[in-house]
């Protein structure tokens, strides 16, 4: 049909659960890895259902339907089938118009970059601080960016996005205090583009700012990919001189081959673990063989979602490096960071240890 996709017409279907039926087959038989001259090739499929006439009278309607089945279908992990139901439809409108108004808001500066302090565990310093992208909606209000980034991603307007966030970041880090950090979130659409390198170089350039002072964090989504170009990127950062950080760690596939293969700076825990400590739950043990492994690797392990002096206590106890957290922080405007980051540390800040 395009591309790898495929569309397949069954003419007689007795029953919709004869459809369920072939789809199931059909993921099952893809499943499986194939061998191509002595490469192991893992495909997998994700299936779309429009159903005559309840789903559509002609070609287009019902490729349509297939098609907004199959992206429901996609949405859960692939490897599934999927139905087409009419909420697809009002869910598909719903990110279109979100779409609209993002291009929009990158337009006319809607947008904001919103800086989250991370904390040397020891000394109550502020190492870095991370940048965290901001969206007022006029008519909607505050939209979450796990909302609105993976529509981005999807669009590949998170190109421009992305790229507007990092020369923000660039240029109010170079107005920090020595020695403190920035860190850009990075997507792996961002990271399949090669022009990356390119794009850091210059906001580098024009900012000022030295490359030892921007950090990049991506997830193991990036590195699922393998890419050459995910590869190619990873290299230029690293003779640039740009710090690489694992961020959420744990949530993924947590594969401890990405931590042998690439030279994080950083390792991020998820928030998830750090919010479980308290619960009677793994969470101790996990962020403990974390931060060991971290340890071990030579690399900053940084517990994220810090809220309370208890799992302050613990991530600290259990050999964590940096927090992050509302503890400390919430994410705050530009010139109020640099504030912050202008003033003597308090003598007693929340979460520091009494340290004669
Ligand atoms: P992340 O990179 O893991 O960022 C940390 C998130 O945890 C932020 O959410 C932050 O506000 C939140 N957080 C920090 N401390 C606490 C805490 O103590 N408790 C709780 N409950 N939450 C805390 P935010 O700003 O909503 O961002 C969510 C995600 O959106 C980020 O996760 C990141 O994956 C993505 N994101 C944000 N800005 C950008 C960007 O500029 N580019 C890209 N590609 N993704 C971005
Ligand atoms: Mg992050
Ligand atoms: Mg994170």
């Amino acid at each position: 049909f395009g591309g790898d996709e495929f569309v397949i017409l069954q003419s007689t279907p007795s029953r919709r659960q004869d459809s369920g039926r072939l789809a199931r087959r059909l993921v099952k038989a893809l499943a499986v890895p194939f061998d191509v001259d002595g490469h192991r090739i893992d495909i997998g499929a994700s299936i779309g259902i429009a159903v005559a006439p309840k789903d559509g009278i002609d070609a287009d309607e019902l490729i349509k339907n297939a098609d907004m089945a199959l992206y429901a279908a996609k949405g859960n992990g692939g490897g599934e089938h999927r139905f087409f139901a009419a909420e697809m439809e009002e869910r598909a409108q719903a990110r279109r118009a979100l779409e609209l108004d993002l291009r929009d808001a990158l337009a006319h500066d809607e947008l904001e970059v919103y800086y989250q302090p991370l904390v040397d565990l020891q000394t109550g310093r502020i190492t870095t601080c991370e940048a965290l992208l901001r969206w007022q909606h006029p008519e909607r209000g505050y939209i979450s960016p796990t909302e609105f980034v993976p529509i981005a991603e999807e669009t590949g307007l998170i190109i421009s996005i992305g790229e507007w966030v990092l020369q923000r970041a660039c240029q109010a880090a170079a107005t920090w205090p020595t020695g403190t950090k920035v860190a850009v979130n990075m997507s792996p659409v961002q990271f399949r583009d090669r022009s990356l390198g390119a794009r850091v170089v210059s906001a580098l350039a024009k900012s000022g700012l030295s490359a030892q002072h921007l950090d990049l964090e991506i997830t193991e989504r990036v590195l699922l990919e393998e890419s050459d170009n995910t590869l190619y990127t990873m290299e230029q950062l690293k003779v640039l001189g740009v710090c690489i950080s694992l961020d959420d760690f744990g949530t993924g596939y947590s594969s401890l081959n990405y931590l042998r293969k690439y030279p994080f700076h950083k390792i991020k825990i998820d928030r998830s673990f750090i919010s479980d400590l308290g619960q009677d739950s793994d969470a101790p043990s996990i962020v403990r063989a974390v931060a060991g492994l971290g340890n071990s690797l030579n690399m900053i392990v940084v517990a994220e979602g810090i809220e309370n002096e208890e799992q302050l206590k613990q991530v600290r106890e259990e050999g964590c490096h940096e927090g992050q957290g509302f503890l400390f922080s919430r994410a705050v405007p530009a010139d109020v960071i640099l504030e912050k980051l202008l003033q003597p540390p308090p003598p007693k800040r929340p979460g520091l240890v009494a340290v004669a």
